[in-house]
């Protein structure tokens, strides 16, 4: 392919280099800065503090590829996994910023600059949004751009709540905030979906590839806002969904990167459709969870090990759709290796742990899948309503080691859901009778030595990351 995964992330990274920017490391997946937040979800996760003026930089201009999660908290992509071709738990974003230097005029050039001139996508199927009164931006777009003014879209504040829009960007109730323009992709009127805006936007056929913030605004206790002295330049780009465009094909899942590990899916679970979606979950459930692993998280049963831990089970009970009854998911991580060691070295020189943490939890949950898959396919099968009663959930998480939400996975499927109520009366009542807890599937704890041998790296944080050499690179 002219244009792997591997291209374009250097030429994002040269391209911004050359216009000044300072290139930095990717942050790891557990924020080191910020406690109430569960995972790094964008690149402006480790800029964090720079936007709230409590930390200075030596740069006023940054550039990365940032390893991103959304598989719990304020932003959740789990359950459009298998279901979207745009959508993984684990990816990858290309961002840029403007600490309090360049704004609106040089952000929105350079972008088109970059897709348009550098990567040669077509003018005409790029659309663009911005937020409903910022006529800055607009004007950008129509006048210095050139983007005619059916393809610029205003998004207003159309979800109820003030500055509930997708084209508001805020931090948090109070402090920086701002409008954001965002460039989607058309990919052509043989996919079904709608304009940004449209009631069908939801539909994969224009798919949002980038989106700039452009934090001008300091949001008052009260709700005023007051214009920031300096404003910033906030954005991120999908790596993946960038690569299906250069590729030429539709799905993130058709990409070079995701071809390989679907390509060795199939092979240990022995399925001919390359196109099955159990191997697409399985491929991103792969990455997120060796990652994760990466970053010093390990399988549990609370906080952020229990968000692998449900990653990693419906990978598990996708593999078993297959067929699999064998632990074969740590087997990709080779793969993976391969595909992406060289952008994260922290991946290869953590490989051999990942493996066996993977492996060590395939055997765990495969002392119960069997036998939860058969008990939750009787269930269903005689289940009235559409609904899978809040006991048998219950039972199924309870001894099975079936997350509510694998389960409602599993109902969604057959287009059932479950009774989140009967399930947390459920909860309830035990919690009251038998307070001794520790039976969820079959166990807490990893094998002790494992245990020891993966806590000393804990914590990937920034410290790590400069003790390795990879600081800032001019
Ligand atoms: P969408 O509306 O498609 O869910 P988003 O508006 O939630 O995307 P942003 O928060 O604006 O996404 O993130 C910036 C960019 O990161 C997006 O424009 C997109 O290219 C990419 N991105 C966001 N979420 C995902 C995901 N779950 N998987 C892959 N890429 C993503
Ligand atoms: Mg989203
Ligand atoms: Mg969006
Ligand atoms: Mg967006």
């Amino acid at each position: 392919t002219p244009y792997s995964t591997a291209r374009i992330r250097s030429d994002f990274l040269e391209f911004f280099q050359g216009k000044g920017h300072t290139i930095v490391p990717s942050a790891p997946l557990v924020p080191g800065n910020d406690p109430t937040l569960l995972f790094t979800n964008s690149g402006m996760v480790q800029f964090k503090d720079v936007f709230l003026g409590a930390e200075k930089r030596s740069y006023v201009r940054a550039a990365d590829v940032q390893r991103c999660l959304r598989a719990g908290g304020k932003h959740n992509d789990l359950d459009s996994v298998g279901y979207t071709a745009r959508h993984h738990t684990f990816f990858e974003m290309l961002g840029n910023w403007s600490f309090g230097d360049y704004f609106k005029k040089d952000a929105i050039a350079w972008a088109w600059e970059l897709l348009t001139g550098v990567w040669k996508l077509p003018a005409e199927r790029l659309l663009v949004t911005v937020y409903h009164t910022d006529d800055e931006a607009y004007a950008l777009w129509r006048d210095m751009v050139g983007v005619p003014e059916e393809r610029i879209i205003r998004i207003g504040d159309n979800k109820g709540a003030p500055f509930a829009s997708d084209n508001f960007w805020q931090m948090a109730d109070t402090g920086p905030c701002g409008p954001c323009t965002e460039i989607f992709f058309d990919h052509g009127a043989h996919i079904a979906g709608g304009p940004p805006g449209s009631p069908d936007e939801d539909g994969d056929r224009f798919i949002e590839i980038w989106n700039l913030v452009f934090m001008q605004f300091d949001r008052q206790p009260d709700g005023t806002l007051v214009p920031l002295p300096a404003p910033c330049v906030d954005t991120g780009m999908g790596l993946e969904r960038l690569a299906a465009i250069l590729q030429h094909v539709h799905s993130n899942y058709e990409i070079d990167l995701f071809q390989a590990l679907i390509r060795h899916a199939a092979e240990l679970t022995g399925t001919a459709d390359l196109e099955n979606k159990s191997l697409r979950v399985i491929a991103d459930h792969i990455r997120a969870s060796s990652f994760l692993i990466v970053d010093g998280v390990l399988p549990s049963n609370e906080g952020r090990g229990y968000v692998l831990r449900r990653i990693i089970r419906r990978a598990l009970r996708h593999g078993w759709m297959l067929g699999v009854r064998q632990p074969f998911f740590h087997q990709l991580v080779g793969t993976l290796t391969g595909l992406m060691g060289e952008a994260y070295p922290e991946l290869p020189a953590a490989r051999d742990l990942v493996e066996r943490a993977l492996k060590a939890e395939e055997e765990r949950f495969a002392e119960t899948l069997d036998s939860g898959m058969r008990i939750f396919n009787d269930v269903a099968a005689r289940a009235t309503g559409g609904l899978i009663p809040g006991a048998d959930v219950f039972r199924l998480y309870d001894t099975y080691g079936f997350p509510v939400d694998l389960t409602a996975d599993m109902a969604r499927e057959r287009g059932m859901s479950v009774d989140m109520q009967g399930f947390e009366a459920a909860m309830e009542q035990q919690r009251e009778t038998a307070r001794a807890a520790g039976k969820f599937g079959g166990g807490t704890s990893l094998p002790a030595e494992l245990v020891a041998q993966l806590v000393p790296t804990g914590f990937l944080g920034y410290d790590r990351l400069e003790a390795d050499g990879l600081q800032v690179v001019a």
